[in-house]
Order: C-alpha cells, then sequence, then structure tokens
C-alpha cells in the first residue's frame, strides 16, 4: 500500500508559481489497477512523477512501507526507482539497436531474473518476436516489450504513462487487459495514468483529477 498525504507540488516558471498538485490525499494499493484520469495539466503526470521518486513534493507525505518517500536523499530515490519501479511510456523508449530479447533482459538482469527472460516474453505474447529490433515491430508489439521490459524488473510499482497513447483502439484494449492481469499480482501495484476513460471499466480503482485536485475517487 502506498498513501499520498496532503500532496503538495508547486513549479517555479519564471517568477510565478504553479500549483500542479493543491492537496492530493490517495491511497494505491497493490494487487490492484489504479487507473489516474483527468484533462492535460490536471496533474496526472506530476503525480506519477512523485509515485516513481522522479521528484518531491513541495509538501506531504508519500509512505511506502512506512518510509517517507519525500524525505528520501537523491541517492535513496534512485535505489527505490531502481530496485522497486517499472515505467512503461507512450512512445516505449526502448533501445534501437537491441532486440526483443535483449531489450528484456538488461531489464532482467537488474534483479537476478535473467534466466526468466524467455518465460516473460511469452507472457506478453511475443514468443516469435525474441529476436525482433523494435523497428520490426508495431506499436503493440512495441509496447508489449516495453512492459516484459518493466515487469522483467519484478517491481512493487509498475507505473504507465499514456501507455495507449500511440495506439489505435483495438490494440489499446488489448494492452490495456496485459496492463490488469500484471495488476493481480499481490506484490504488485499497477498505476495507469491516461486520457482514455474506457479503461475504467477494468480498473479496480480510478482517481479523477482536475486543476491539481482529486475531482472523484472511486473503487
Ligand atoms: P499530456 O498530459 O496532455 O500528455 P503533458 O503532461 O506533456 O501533456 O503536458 C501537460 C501540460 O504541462 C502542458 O501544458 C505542458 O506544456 C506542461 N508541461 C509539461 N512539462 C512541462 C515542463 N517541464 N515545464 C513547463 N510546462 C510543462
Ligand atoms: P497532466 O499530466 O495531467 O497533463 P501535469 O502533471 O503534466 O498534468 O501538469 C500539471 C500542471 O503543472 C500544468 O499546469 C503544467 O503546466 C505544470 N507543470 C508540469 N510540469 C512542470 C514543470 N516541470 N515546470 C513547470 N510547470 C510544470
Amino acid at each position: 500500500m502506498i498513501y499520498l498525504k496532503n500532496i503538495v507540488k508547486k513549479y517555479k516558471s519564471g517568477s510565478e508559481e504553479i500549483s500542479a498538485l493543491n492537496d492530493v490525499s490517495a491511497e494505491i494499493k497493490s494487487g490492484e489497477l489504479t487507473v489516474i484520469l483527468g484533462p492535460s495539466g490536471s496533474g496526472k503526470s506530476t503525480m506519477l512523477n512523485l509515485l516513481g521518486g522522479m521528484d518531491r513534493p513541495s509538501s506531504g507525505q508519500i509512505l511506502i512501507n512506512n518510509k517517507d518517500l519525500s524525505n528520501f536523499s537523491d541517492k535513496q530515490l534512485t535505489n527505490y526507482r531502481r530496485k522497486n519501479v517499472g515505467f512503461v511510456f507512450q512512445f516505449y523508449n526502448l533501445v534501437e539497436n537491441l532486440n526483443t530479447y535483449e531489450n528484456v533482459g538488461i531489464a532482467a538482469n537488474l534483479n537476478g531474473n535473467i534466466d526468466k527472460v524467455e518465460e516473460i516474453i511469452k507472457d506478453v505474447g511475443l514468443e516469435k518476436r525474441m529476436k525482433n529490433f523494435p523497428n520490426q515491430l508495431s506499436g503493440g508489439e512495441m509496447q508489449r516489450v516495453a512492459i516484459a521490459r518493466a515487469v522483467a524488473k519484478s517491481p512493487k510499482l509498475l507505473l504507465c504513462d499514456e501507455p495507449t497513447g500511440a495506439l489505435d483502439v483495438a490494440t489499446g484494449d488489448k494492452i490495456f487487459h496485459l496492463l490488469k492481469k500484471y495488476s493481480k499480482n499481490e506484490d504488485t501495484a499497477v498505476v495507469v495514468v491516461t486520457h482514455n476513460p474506457e479503461v475504467a471499466k477494468i480498473a479496480d480503482h480510478v482517481i479523477r483529477l482536475q486543476d491539481g485536485k482529486i475531482y472523484s475517487d472511486e473503487k
């Protein structure tokens, strides 16, 4: 379980201050698919960045195993990210000159899962694309490689930023169902930021943001 408590995040932009998040509290559970919905600029990416330890809040707490991420040093945050967090992005961010096996292998190696690479790739349905490079794969296939790479770390937290933003509806649907499958793992919390309200149908938990505040929070 991750607790966000009264999170405020302000950005300085010249002489102005922008409140990206304003008193946001929420609970993110392992074994669940949590979806963060909201219009552009509502604070979704900011929330994901804070959960992933890419940034610290201006005030408030992010409690994970009773430790407060907002007090972590840079080194502790880097460690936390490396060991506990898997990331999936809109544009995949695969290494172009590595094939599917190698892209996933790098991540698996970090957490001693190197002997499981083939199994992980089979699990995302790409057993026939093991030796292909990213430019030989479709968008949906590249996102499957990215998901395989992220789960190869056995992350406690799988953070996905607009994972279907570059995909057609049918392909995007399959990606959401794949993420749903991984969220059933009791050791993993899956958090998806999206513009796509369709995904709310398969989510366990839907948080809607509006102007940096919680607009609704439903299980
Ligand atoms: P979306 O969530 O709609 O894909 P982004 O998260 O990329 O869009 O950006 C949302 C808003 O935040 C935009 O208005 C963008 O200009 C602004 N924004 C994003 N990153 C920065 C940044 N580093 N500095 C200033 N503004 C930013
Ligand atoms: P979303 O992901 O929902 O589009 P963001 O979290 O990207 O929203 O942005 C929330 C607000 O914070 C927006 O007003 C955006 O312009 C601002 N913002 C985001 N990142 C930065 C940044 N690095 N510097 C300044 N302003 C930012």
